[in-house]
């Protein structure tokens, strides 16, 4: 991605947007939003190039400033979804390191993580692992954590808005579960409907809409693949991500 600089008020900058603690008074650091760890290694690479003034200009990674405690307190999370995607798309808990090399690093350096989703909702091991599909019943309140973190982060890094109130609405469910219908409704991510709305002057967003390289079809990619985000700020602000190509999220803040 390109970085486009930021000119939201910094009135808005003041606090960290997960627990509202004023960043002036205590530590803070650089998050990135989407999780550095969904994204491939190559990337991660070329975006930690850019930081420190090397690299190409597209190689930006999004990012924004929240305080110290909150950014390490999502990590556990985003190491359990990590390895939920890699097992859901190796198909296994035990992924062969031959075809998947990165899924069975991680999985094997997780393992109590792997032990966890061996267990069914009834706390019974699951006793096909190795059968296919493999049915896995992930901790959604840890799956959750990590979407409302991104979602939050996205609006903040797009429209320069903190939605520091719990989101109304949180949902994810794999995209090949959705119908055809719902499907091309989620698809369908708004820029804003009318552009009635508009967000925070001098937002990134804003920037972007100003800008002939409007966001196409209202998402944006991250990396092909691997991870993209839509925000419609008409009304509600609904914020949408596809990980993998696999998992679809939606989270919404009524206004
Ligand atoms: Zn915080």
């Amino acid at each position: 991605m390109r970085e486009i600089e930021d000119f939201t008020d910094d009135r808005l900058k003041a606090w960290c947007i997960h627990c509202g603690a004023a960043i002036a008074d205590i530590k803070s650091n650089r998050d990135h939003v989407p999780t550095k760890s969904l994204l491939t290694r190559t990337l991660r690479e070329r975006g930690a190039a850019y930081d420190i003034g090397a690299g190409d200009e597209t190689d930006y990674l999004p990012q924004v400033i929240v305080c110290r405690r909150c950014n390490s307190s999502f990590s556990p999370d985003e190491n359990y979804l990590l390895c939920v995607l890699h097992a859901v798309i190796a198909g296994s808990l035990y992924p062969d390191p031959a075809k998947h090399p990165e899924a069975a690093t991680i999985l094997r350096s997780n393992r109590h993580v792997v032990r966890s989703l061996k267990s069914g909702p009834d706390g019974q091991l699951l006793s096909f692992e190795n059968s296919k599909p493999l049915a896995l019943f992930p901790d959604t309140d840890k799956i959750r954590r990590v979407i409302v973190k991104n979602a939050r982060g996205h609006a903040y890094h797009e429209i320069g808005e903190p939605l520091l109130e719990a989101p109304d609405h949180v949902g994810f469910i794999p995209l090949e579960h959705l119908s055809r219908e719902q499907c091309d409704a989620f698809e369908t991510a708004g820029t804003g409907a009318e552009l009635s709305v508009w967000p925070e002057v001098g937002s990134r967003m804003m920037i972007e809409l100003l800008d002939e390289e409007a966001m196409i079809g209202g998402w944006i990619t991250v990396e092909p693949g691997r991870y993209r985000y839509s925000i419609d700020w008409s009304g509600a602000v609904t914020v949408k991500t596809v990980m993998w190509e696999y998992l679809a999220t939606e989270t919404r803040w009524e206004r």
